[in-house]
């Protein structure tokens, strides 16, 4: 990590991207920093699924690319992380998860932000597919949950709202098969770029999510994490 980036002071704004195989814990881990240190979650994911589940324009534009795992159109998705960051709702900064997944978005976002540091979350293939077929989202307010370490109270059941767990429609074995094609092929070349530019901390992404915390703030030099 560059120098600069190191020590926490409160008033200065921080942006943070956090990059990782899908089921390395991207959400989890985000949930986890952003709210005593009061940074904004980004995920370009959950927009998507949110214009999928409200059935807008974008929803039907997105649903079937997103259903088969494959990526959505860069046009698009800088459009919205564009949008999404002009609402300036991140006083404190950010932390945006999902993008960029190609070097084309990688150049867009670059072009208009400065970044205090990549949280690079790594993964071994054979975990990440036992990760993935197990996770379960709430269909209504979208808590994660994994059938194997974070498993509800009552089965099929949301602990927070009693909503239906539900499994992502991209969390099949052909989908998860082309998104990390895509990662492998598309995004391992941004974290190269990022690693050139020494933004990139690779933190492992296997024990538990608040061992994964620690490591995450013990090397971005961010205060401690209490869990
Ligand atoms: P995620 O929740 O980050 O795994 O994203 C779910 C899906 O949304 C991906 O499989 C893509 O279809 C789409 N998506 C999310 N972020 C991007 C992005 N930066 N570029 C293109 N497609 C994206």
């Amino acid at each position: 990590m560059r120098a600069g980036a190191l020590g926490w002071d409160r008033s200065r704004m921080r942006k943070y991207v956090i990059m990782g195989v899908q089921g390395s814990g991207k959400g989890t881990q985000c949930t986890l920093m952003r709210h005593d240190l009061e940074l904004t979650h980004i995920s370009v994911g959950d927009i998507l699924r949110w214009h999928v589940q409200q059935h807008t324009k974008i929803g039907a534009l997105v649903r079937r690319t997103m259903a088969a795992g494959e990526l959505v159109g860069d046009d698009l998705v800088e459009s919205i992380v564009r949008d999404r960051l002009a609402q300036h709702d991140w006083n404190y900064g950010f932390l945006i998860d999902g993008f960029p997944r190609n070097v084309r978005q990688a150049g867009f976002f670059l072009e208009s932000y400065d970044i205090d540091g990549v949280i690079h979350l790594d993964l071994p293939d054979e975990e990440v597919q036992k990760r993935v077929l197990s996770r379960r989202l709430c269909a209504a307010c979208g808590m994660d949950y994994n059938l194997i370490s974070d498993r509800p109270e009552v089965e099929g059941k949301c602990d927070v709202c009693g909503g239906r767990l539900v499994t992502r429609d991209d969390d099949t074995p052909e989908a998860l098969a082309a998104r990390l094609r895509d990662y492998y092929g598309k995004t391992e070349p941004v974290l190269e770029l990022f690693r050139r530019k020494e933004y990139v901390l690779t933190v492992d992404a296997r024990p538990d999510p608040a061992t994964v915390q620690k490591a995450i703030r013990a090397g971005l030099n961010l205060p401690a994490y209490a869990a």
